[in-house]
């Protein structure tokens, strides 16, 4: 699994560290890329959590690559985006709708 940290060499750093501490074999690269043997989604979400870095999402690009990065605020743009998986829409019903697919109701 590779963990792109988008340049941020800080939260590379920490991240590494937070799963160094949990046990976990990671090597930190150039450019902020974490790579690793294990599937690190649900770790890296609490290392989110206990850090309280709440402006950055995990994104899931294909089943190997996790791209790391701090949100860009779009719904200044008029669009709304989804909590949990980040996808895009035009307007709060259709974010109502398609957050009913993840089977969670939320706040
Ligand atoms: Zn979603």
């Amino acid at each position: 699994m590779i963990i792109d940290c988008a340049n941020d060499s800080e939260l590379a750093a920490e991240l590494g560290t937070y799963l160094k501490n949990h046990y976990i074999d990671v090597r930190i690269g150039d450019a902020s890329v974490i790579t690793t043997e294990s599937n690190l989604e649900e770790i890296i979400k609490s290392f989110l959590e206990e850090t309280k870095r709440s402006g950055y999402s995990l994104r899931k690009i294909d089943p190997t690559n996790i791209l790391l990065a701090k949100e860009v605020p779009i719904e200044n743009f008029g669009f709304f985006r989804c909590e949990m998986c980040g996808y895009v829409v035009s307007n709060e019903e259709e974010l109502l709708t398609h957050r009913r697919a993840h089977g969670i109701q939320l706040l």
